[in-house]
């Protein structure tokens, strides 16, 4: 067993004030009840940095049933990682979970028939705590900060990489990427918001590796899309999703807008929406997800106007978006309510920019819940292009004399329940044929039947 670099309380800056309280109490719980209480992966990397974890998740070698019984306010959830949450007022959960070690490679090979079983109990093979750092994906993920001691354990070099300012896997890159190719994603999104340089391996083993990410899960794939827009590093991460090629495997119809051939006006002011969305949520201003969405879906829109659609009216509009819309979202199995909101959104924001709100029908816009979204779009390619300023203006005002306002990380798609279908008036419909949304799919994004109520109906007793 290996010994872990120890950096002393007085060799690193995490002091207790930074912890979250909640997190705090349970790390000496289980220090008091004779177990291993680690701060791991995120927080430790955040705090390291100088920066606020966005959760603080806990390492221990107590098993769940254990944590379970020290913890009244807990759930023992999971079926592949048995892990425990422990519940907080107002919501708040912390995540509990013993260390576990890395499942071997020839069991995980990602798609292959039966292999779920065999991840199901590979998964939950506990381990030490180096086994646990060694399980982890990134060096500077793979640090511990032991209560007992309130130093910083690392096992992996993760100490020197924060300082060298690398993002390096822990352990042969090529392999780590088979094992799950979402770390490539992963590995781009650190380098973004950190500002870190991936190291010469990491970027090799993502040319070679690259194509595997379409073997992984669409909606893990689809959460890391969204992950770095919602959190104010979309445009880096972006940026280097397209320079890695990373771009092209998952999204290769916007690529081919925003990142080949020659450079055009249209291609700039998709990085600038992406940039000025970042600025806004580092100063607290919403934009909700469909409309962040929405903004990778403009690029698409435009360039199927330009292919031959010719100017867009509402009917050509409606078409459009299913056909760029569409088949994006299924590949990503997009939660159906978003992709109505998106479609939405940008069949809204076609309105904005042709009527004002002087027009009595058009006013009626800002009752409908996807207005914000409409509206958010119009102000991002507004800034962006230059265009439409004083089309925003107006539809601003009325937003602000609506009384409408967005609360910051106000998630819609959860939300406001989703008013009425995507129905074009008819005279539109008589003219254009335009196949609406019917899937009858769940927000996790699975297709299931529905359910009759009390099960299979049976036959009526006979009657005495
Ligand atoms: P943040 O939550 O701020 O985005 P994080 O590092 O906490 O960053 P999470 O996705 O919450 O990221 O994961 C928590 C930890 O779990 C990571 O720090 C890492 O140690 C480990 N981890 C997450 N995803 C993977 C993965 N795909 N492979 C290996 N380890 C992973
Ligand atoms: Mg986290």
């Amino acid at each position: 067993m290996a010994v872990p670099r120890i950096i002393p309380r007085a060799g690193h800056p995490i002091s207790r004030g930074y912890i979250d309280p909640d997190a705090l109490r349970i790390l000496y719980r289980l220090h008091r009840a004779g177990y291993q209480g680690y701060l791991v992966g995120g927080s430790v990397r955040d705090l390291m940095t100088g920066r606020t974890p966005k959760d603080f998740d806990i390492g221990t070698n107590a098993r769940p049933q254990e944590i379970r019984r020290l913890f009244r306010n807990s759930r023992i959830i999971g079926r592949r990682f048995r892990l425990v949450h422990v519940f907080f007022d107002g919501g708040k959960i912390v995540e509990v979970s013993t260390f576990r070690r890395r499942p071997d490679v020839a069991d995980v090979e990602p798609g292959g028939e039966g292999t779920e079983d065999l991840l199901i109990r590979e998964d939950n093979t506990f381990g030490t705590p180096e086994e646990d750092a060694l399980r982890r994906d990134f060096t500077v993920n793979g640090l511990f900060y032991d209560i007992a001691t309130f130093a910083v354990l690392d096992y992996v070099g993760g100490v020197d990489d924060l300082e060298a300012r690398t993002i390096r896997t822990i352990g042969d890159p090529l392999t780590r990427f088979r094992e799950d190719p979402v770390r490539m994603l992963r590995a781009c999104e650190f380098a973004a918001r950190l500002d870190f340089q991936m190291e010469d391996g990491v970027l090799q083993a993502i040319e070679e590796a690259r194509g595997e990410l379409r073997k992984s899960a669409a909606p893990r794939v689809a959460e890391e899309l969204l992950d770095p827009l919602r959190r104010g590093w979309g445009a880096q991460t972006y940026a280097l999703w397209s320079k890695t090629g990373l771009l092209a495997v998952i999204l290769p119809e916007l690529t081919r807008e925003i990142a080949e051939g020659p450079a055009s006006p249209e291609r700039e002011t998709f990085w600038r929406m992406l940039a000025d969305a970042d600025q806004r949520r580092t100063t607290g201003e919403a934009i909700q997800e469909p409309a962040l969405l929405g903004a990778l879906f403009l690029p698409l829109v435009f360039g199927a106007v330009r292919r031959g659609h010719g100017k867009l009216d509402a009917p050509k509009l409606l078409a459009t978006l299913e056909q760029v819309v569409n088949p994006i979202a299924l590949r990503l199995s997009l939660p159906n309510q978003a992709v109505h909101f998106i479609k939405h959104g940008l069949y809204t924001l076609g309105r904005l920019t042709e009527t004002r709100p002087s027009d009595a029908a058009a006013r009626r816009l800002v009752t409908k819940a996807w207005f914000p979204i409409a509206l958010s779009l119009l102000s991002l390619y507004s800034h962006a292009s230059g265009r439409y300023g004083e089309a925003l203006a107006a539809w601003e005002e009325v937003m602000t004399r609506a009384g409408k306002k967005v609360k910051p990380g106000e998630d819609l798609s959860h939300a406001a329940p989703f008013p009425e279908a995507l129905v074009p008036p008819p005279a539109l419909l008589s003219r254009h044929e335009i196949p609406l949304p019917t899937a009858s799919r769940n927000d996790d994004g699975r297709n299931r039947r529905p359910r009759r109520r009390g099960g299979r109906r049976r036959p009526a007793p006979p009657a005495r």
